[in-house]
């Protein structure tokens, strides 16, 4: 427990001192083996890591240990931990919960996370290739992957290399693989970029074996200086090819080469590989993409419009994101629609309209319904307050006077609070008003609830989609 406890405290220290992507990279997983007067033995998954950090972050680490621990410590080392993934052993830290945990809003993680956006802007102001880095929208879900491919053309063979990126279809892999390709193919005219899926390698295999030329195959790649891969699980049951490109890649990494594959799951799902293939994507730097956010959502299909010269109505746009959640792609398809019936008939598809597209294709069953009391909310009427708590009794499932009278008990609180902060923010309504409704209360405990909602709504996004869905049920 105890060394848990200071090993948390030098990660956090190590925290404030580097990019929080290379922490989420690099260190993934760490735990503490052994501490002793002056030295302290870190364990990492696997001698990949431990390399990855002895080269990269010795010093960052050493001096992290001697902050926190005490002067003494002049020796630090990283052996590889065997028991880092046993669950019961107390002395590791997964990074990714750890950084999450604690250090949720951090405001340098933020500000990293907008300039890599806008350097990524600048590079490829002048590209006119489809995929570029600076049409990728980065959200939470893919900024990992994002970053480590903006740090890989900025410092191929150095930093994330090999990289292993992965995530279901549809996500952004091909478009962040192809960018980075495209990138660094116009930086280093000089060197031997490839990019290629893992369907043409085993094509490319399969003739050359045909045709006898194995060896000349070989040497191309053995010759290369960047090598992109997409969709590795292709070659689920192609034995002889996985071999092939097993030998490959080990040339390539002994040789120092910037290797990026992707691929739709985790190595370690990824069962019908070979186990050495397996595994060596394993001890890679590997990276994932989620599902967008709606967020992420809405600022990709403003980019993709803009793309394509399309004003497209924020309400409408807002719609879109809201319902179509599963993948990009699906999101692209919605758009183009919108845009053929916008040069068909010269009018922007109207809400209804969309959800009947939709529908049509099965996104979901009660959009309809969704679209037109969207529709309706923006140009209904006034709502009374009566309609607000209503709606706030039902989201919470109790009763209304639970939430008007004085009950301290802890359920009605809450919606309470929500309550007040609705008729306050929504109807602009004074904090005396809003006394008088629940039952009297004095004007500086109304104050008091509403600005604790305020904060609690900063800090909580699942409050913050309760409150939303509230609103959403009054129309306001
Ligand atoms: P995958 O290879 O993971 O199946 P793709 O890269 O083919 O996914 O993405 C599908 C479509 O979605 C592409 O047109 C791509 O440009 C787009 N896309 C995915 N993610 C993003 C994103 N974050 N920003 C902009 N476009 C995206
Ligand atoms: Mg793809």
């Amino acid at each position: 427990m105890e060394k848990h406890y200071k090993l948390k405290n030098i990660l956090s220290e190590i925290i404030g001192n580097i990019k929080k992507q290379d922490f989420l990279v690099y260190f993934r997983k760490i735990s503490i083996i052994d501490i002793t007067d002056n030295s302290v033995v870190f364990g990492t998954v696997s001698s990949f890591m431990k390399d990855n950090l002895e080269a990269k972050f010795h010093s960052v680490v050493l001096e992290a240990s001697k902050k926190e621990l005490w002067d003494k410590i002049t020796n630090i080392s990283f052996k590889v931990d065997g028991e880092i993934d046993n669950p019961s052993n107390t002395n590791a830290v997964d990074c990714q919960k750890f950084l999450k945990e604690n250090h949720k809003t951090s405001k340098l993680a933020e500000k990293e996370s907008r300039s890599s956006v806008t350097a990524g802007a600048k590079v490829a102001a002048n590209a006119n290739a489809r995929y570029s880095l600076s049409n990728f929208i980065v959200g939470a879900d893919n900024q990992l992957a994002y970053s480590a491919c903006e740090a890989v053309t900025k410092n191929p063979w150095k930093s994330y290399n090999p990289l292993y990126i992965y995530g279901d279809v549809w996500l952004g892999k091909t478009h962040l693989l192809q960018a980075t390709w495209n990138e660094i193919l116009k930086k280093y005219r000089d060197k031997k970029v490839a990019y290629t899926t893992a369907d043409k390698f085993i094509t490319e295999y399969v003739t050359a074996v045909k045709k006898r030329n194995v060896e000349r195959m070989r040497e191309r790649f053995r010759d290369i200086d960047v090598l992109v891969i997409d969709d590795v699980q292709f070659l689920s049951k192609k034995e002889q090819t996985q071999n092939e490109l097993y030998n490959i890649f080990n040339i390539l990494y002994d040789s120092n080469k910037q290797i990026i594959i992707s691929g739709d799951r985790a190595p370690k799902e990824l069962t019908e590989l070979e186990p050495r293939l397996r595994s060596r994507f394993e001890w890679w730097i590997t990276v994932d993409i989620g599902k967008p956010d709606f967020e992420t959502r809405l600022a990709i299909i403003q980019e993709k419009a803009r793309e394509k010269e399309f004003m497209i109505p924020h309400d409408v746009a807002e719609f879109i994101a809201a319902n179509v959640t599963e993948n990009v792609r699906e999101l692209e398809w919605v758009l183009n629609q919108m845009i053929a019936e916008y040069e068909l008939t010269g009018n922007t598809p109207s809400l209804t309209r969309i959800a009947q597209k939709l529908q049509k294709l099965s996104f979901t069953t009660d959009l309809l319904w969704e679209s037109k009391r969207a529709e309706k909310r923006t140009t209904s009427t006034i709502k009374s307050y009566e309609d607000i708590l209503d709606a706030v009794s039902r989201h919470f499932g109790i009763e209304k006077e639970g939430i008007l009278w004085e009950n301290r008990k802890k359920e009605f609180m809450l919606p309470r609070q929500v309550g007040m902060y609705l008729l306050k923010t929504k109807m602009n309504y004074t904090y005396e008003r809003i006394g008088n409704i629940f039952n009297g209360r004095n004007h500086a405990s109304v104050l008091y609830s509403c600005n604790k909602l305020d904060k609690l709504l900063k800090k909580d996004k699942t409050l913050l989609y309760e409150v939303n869905a509230i609103k959403d049920q009054v129309g306001i």
